[in-house]
Parts: C-alpha cells; structure tokens; sequence
C-alpha cells in the first residue's frame, strides 16, 4: 500500500481504444482503506494487477454512468474476486438509472450458483450539486451531475491525509455544476472526447480548467487516432496551466 493516496490509469481512451490504449477506468488508492475503481473497462483484474493493486483490495467502485464502455468489465471483475476468495458485498455507487443496469447486468448470469457469493450493494446518488457519495477512512467523495446523454455524476475526491481534492469529469458537454465542483482542485481529469453532443473537446476542457482555477489538468476519454500534441496544445491555450494526457498505467499521487 502506497505511502499517500493515488490513483491509476487502468485506461485512457474513449469508447473506441486502439492497439496500444484501453478505454478509460482508474483505480483510487488509499493508505488504510484499500481501493475503489472509478469506471471499470474490459480487463479490470489484469489492470489492477499489472498496476500492483491487490484486486482484493478494491472494496468498490465509482460508476459515472451506465454507458458500456464505463461499466462492461464490471461481471468479470465480480467472477474473479469471488474466485479470489472475496465473500463480502461489493459497492458501486451510481445514478440511480445505472444500479438499474448494474442489476439487470448481474442478471444475465445466474449469481445464485456462486457459492457464497454476496453480490452487490449499488447505492444511488441523487443528482444533486455536491452531494455527499462516500467516505471511508481515506477518502471523502463529492459529487454532482454534469451534461451527458444519459443520467451521469462527477466525483470529486478528497484525500484525507493531504486535503487534496481530485475531480473526473464523466462524459459531459461543458456545464457550470462541473466547474463548480472543481473548483480549486489539486487535479482535474477531465474527458476530451472532441465536440460532440453530450462532450467536451481538449480546449473546452482547458476553459473549464482555467475557470474552475485548478492546479493541473489531465485530459481522458479520448480519441486516440487523433493527434496528442494537438489536443495538449488546444487545453494548454485555453487553461495557461500544466496539461497532461492520461496514460494507461500512469500514477499519481495527491
Ligand atoms: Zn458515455
């Protein structure tokens, strides 16, 4: 377990990954309280282990939003914790139209016959600006609902030994409740899926980093046939701050 909190990339792309980058999902961990999955993409107990995370240690996860590529690794994950020896429940908390999803997931395979499995316990979140998600003994978690297609929450996350506060966008078109929700965070994670419905570009992300005055931005969910010095140039314009480009595999701490 790591000396101060961090959180991994366990993949940095949007829905369509290529050869070398997943899609987007990352690990949360703390220094007594284990680890909590932000997303969970297509190989979750391979990531976590290639990143040096006991997959054991995950206690649950945060789910932004039902949309496949945020959620379709979760079975698989539940598969291989139960083969691990994990018996007690898992925790996912969601909009309340993604536990809907989560459970009609579950469903598809019959969980009964997993001897001892105690399954999941999804807890809605309301979608209310800044409301309360989760505390544990490192982490105190915000959120609030941002500008998606479907029902989607941003987190913020405070790390109680430093009182740094990281924030992940979800999907979202540029919306005032997530810059106010970041506002004067140590990192924003924010998606630059281009300008599309429902998402933001590389240089709308800069603008909400810039408005919301945080200390770093790291540009996720994107395209990755399109070209990185671009993106970075565009966000970097925009906020007149540090910009980085998530990376599978990449840790930082906070
Ligand atoms: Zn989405």
């Amino acid at each position: 377990m790591a000396k101060s909190a961090r959180f991994i990339f366990l993949g940095s792309t949007a829905s369509m990954p290529n050869a070398q980058l997943d899609s987007f999902y990352m690990v949360l961990e703390g220094t007594k309280d284990g680890a909590i999955l932000v997303d969970c993409g297509g190989s979750p107990l391979h990531r976590l282990m290639k990143a040096n995370v006991d997959p054991l240690s995950v206690k649950g996860m945060l789910l932004s939003h039902h949309h496949p590529d945020h959620l379709y690794g979760l079975p698989y994950l539940l598969q291989g914790l139960w083969l691990a020896g994990k018996r007690d429940p898992f925790h996912i908390w969601a909009p309340s139209e993604a536990c809907q999803v989560v459970s009609n997931l579950l469903d598809v395979w019959d969980w009964k016959e997993f001897e001892g499995f105690a399954g999941v316990i999804c807890h809605p979140v309301a979608p209310r600006e800044g409301v309360k998600v989760m505390e544990n003994a490192d982490f105190e978690v915000t959120a609030t609902p941002v500008k998606h297609l479907i029902p989607t929450l941003a987190f913020r996350i405070r790390s109680k030994v430093s009182g740094r506060a990281v924030v992940y966008s979800g999907d979202t078109e540029p919306c005032e409740t997530l810059e106010r929700l970041a506002k004067g965070a140590y990192i924003l994670i924010h998606e630059s899926t281009g300008s599309y419905k429902g998402h933001s570009s590389a240089s709308q992300a800069g603008e909400i980093a810039h408005r919301s005055r945080v200390k770093r931005l790291i540009l996720a969910h994107f395209d990755p046939f399109a070209d990185p010095e671009e993106m970075l140039a565009q966000a970097r314009k925009a906020f007149g701050g540090p910009v980085e480009l998530a990376r599978d595999g990449a840790v930082y701490y906070f």
